[in-house]
């Protein structure tokens, strides 16, 4: 993958705070959200290995879906600019106008969109849906929904090789839980990954983490958990609390926390250094996407 000017690694920095020194907490950020401008997040390491699949076996079309506000559909869209693949985002729900600024930018880098209705969309990986889909559009690549497939976990996994501090304990937001499979995937024994769900009832996060590791690994491994209680009324919802701490946490370390994402990870976690969850002497890792 040439032409894009990556940042990786990722920068890791030290967040000191008395909170912290008070535990016997080391607390690092991993940055991914600096890779790139275009690719939010781990979007980017989510795509990497799904571009080299389309490439390989021909493919100049990739398809993806996603809500209106998608960073992965952004993310497709961007790939198919640099990269040369035609890219159609098929979208639940109706069409607005204007464009919000996430599809908008989208259709700007060439995405062709088409929406899809909600009842629709739940049955999106059906075959009958994905047949119809390729009579309207040709032969394509298909990328799921949140770019998380078997192949987006190699990618997430590399990241745990950047890191370079020894440390105990890594933290992500869930969406889909690819993230959170592909770096889990990559520890040792004596390390845990720990996800944090931006949805409410997201229980069948466990079960898509596992499933992901047995397709992409062929086992899955246990080194993981997943806290369902900062979802702070489900995805993309926020209230006055999340809204303050997202407030605080820039005030003290220059950083604005996504509220969709990043937010109610670092606060769950804050929360669990509060309550004692982490003994004295562990050493964290937040990945920020
Ligand atoms: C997509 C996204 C996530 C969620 O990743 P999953 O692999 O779907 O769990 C977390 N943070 C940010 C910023 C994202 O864009």
């Amino acid at each position: 993958m040439t032409g894009l000017n990556l940042r990786l690694p990722s920068p890791l920095t030290e967040v000191r705070d008395g909170r912290l020194d008070a535990k016997g907490i080391r607390l690092y950020l991993k940055r991914d959200d600096l890779i790139h401008p275009e690719f939010p997040g781990n979007k980017w390491r989510k795509l990497k290995y799904n571009l080299n699949a389309a490439t390989k076996v021909g493919h100049s079309r990739l398809l993806t879906f996603g809500g209106a506000y998608s960073n992965h559909v952004r993310a497709v869209a961007a790939a198919g600019k640099h990269f040369g693949f035609e890219t159609i985002g098929v979208i639940r729900g109706e069409e607005h106008s204007p464009l919000n600024p996430s599809l908008g930018y989208a259709v700007d880098c060439g995405m062709a969109l088409t929406y899809m209705d909600r009842e629709t969309y739940r049955h999106k990986d059906d075959s009958d849906v994905i047949e119809r889909l390729g009579t309207e559009f040709g032969r394509f690549y298909l990328i799921p929904e949140g770019g998380s497939n078997a192949l987006a976990l190699p990618g997430c996994a590399e990241l745990i090789e950047e890191i370079t501090v020894d440390f105990d304990v890594i933290c992500c937001a869930c969406g889909t839980g690819g993230t959170l499979a592909g770096i889990a995937s990559a520890l040792r024994r004596d390390q845990h990954a720990k996800g944090f769900a931006v949805l409410k009832g997201a229980g069948f996060l466990v079960d898509n983490v596992r499933e992901l590791q047995e397709q992409a690994f062929g086992h899955s491994d246990d080194g993981w958990s997943i806290e369902l209680g900062y979802h702070f009324g489900g995805y993309a919802k926020a209230d006055q609390v999340l809204r303050l701490f997202i407030a605080d946490f820039e005030s003290r370390f220059g950083l604005k926390l996504d509220w969709i994402y990043e937010a109610k990870m670092m606060y769950g976690l804050m929360d669990l250094i509060d309550h004692d969850r982490f003994k004295a002497g562990t050493s964290i890792v937040a990945l920020i996407s």
